[in-house]
């Protein structure tokens, strides 16, 4: 029997390129995706998701979960917390919303094996992870084990992008074919502005000096 798989998709940089990443690794009608409504004060983000899943057929499933906001309030959920531009030393940045993975993936976890899914598929990374502990690859896999555990099932957790930079990121989007579309119609900014985005937030700064990085490769 093939394996199907589930997307935890956002619709930024990194989850878009996963969703194609999982349709071309076990098959487009193998795959579904799974978003998460949790009070990010740009819902535009499950709004670029929900087209690029419509726009390639697969199923896309919004779950809320407004529990996240209401534990810890943060900078992505909270008009009157501001993104910091600068990360204070030793400590993750406000956007960071504690145990957010943990939940996501457990979450997803449910959804997987109810409805026959095994695989699942999460765009987190540690290389250019900007200190969230739950973006770690150690994390990833204690989960998994605690995940087969908690509901006797074979889960796999899939992290194509764990040891990959944003130009590696980059690369493997153009790759799968799809630079055009990460490029266009994913959102990453922090002020909630599609494709290129606000170019003042640390998120667009991540995501424009890896993709310079990458083209610069791409022309030698
Ligand atoms: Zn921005």
């Amino acid at each position: 029997m093939d394996k199907k798989a589930l997307v935890v998709l956002s619709g930024g940089q990194d989850s878009t390129t996963c969703l194609f990443w999982a349709i071309e690794r076990f098959g487009k009608e193998n795959t579904a995706a799974i978003g998460f409504d949790y009070g990010q004060r740009h819902k535009a983000e499950l709004v670029c998701a929900e087209k690029i899943c419509a726009d390639v057929g697969i199923e896309f499933e919004i779950v809320e979960t407004p529990i996240i906001n209401q534990l810890s309030p943060n900078s992505l959920t909270r008009e009157d917390i501001p993104v910091e531009k600068e990360k204070p030393e030793g400590t993750p940045p406000n956007t960071f919303v504690e145990g957010r993975n943990l939940l996501f993936l457990s979450y997803a976890a449910i959804y997987a094996k109810t409805h026959g899914m095994t695989e699942l598929v999460t765009g987190v990374c540690e290389t250019d992870f900007s200190g969230y502990p739950d973006c770690r690859d150690m994390f990833v896999k204690s989960l998994n084990v605690t995940l087969n555990l908690a509901m006797d099932y074979n889960f796999v957790i899939h992290t194509p992008l764990m040891w990959l930079t944003k130009a590696d990121t980059w690369e493997l989007a153009d790759k799968l074919g799809i630079l055009d579309i990460v490029y266009n119609e994913t959102l990453t900014c922090y002020n909630g502005i599609i494709g290129e985005g606000c170019g003042d937030c640390p998120a667009c700064f991540l995501r424009k000096r890896g993709y310079d990085e990458y083209m610069k490769r791409k022309e030698n």
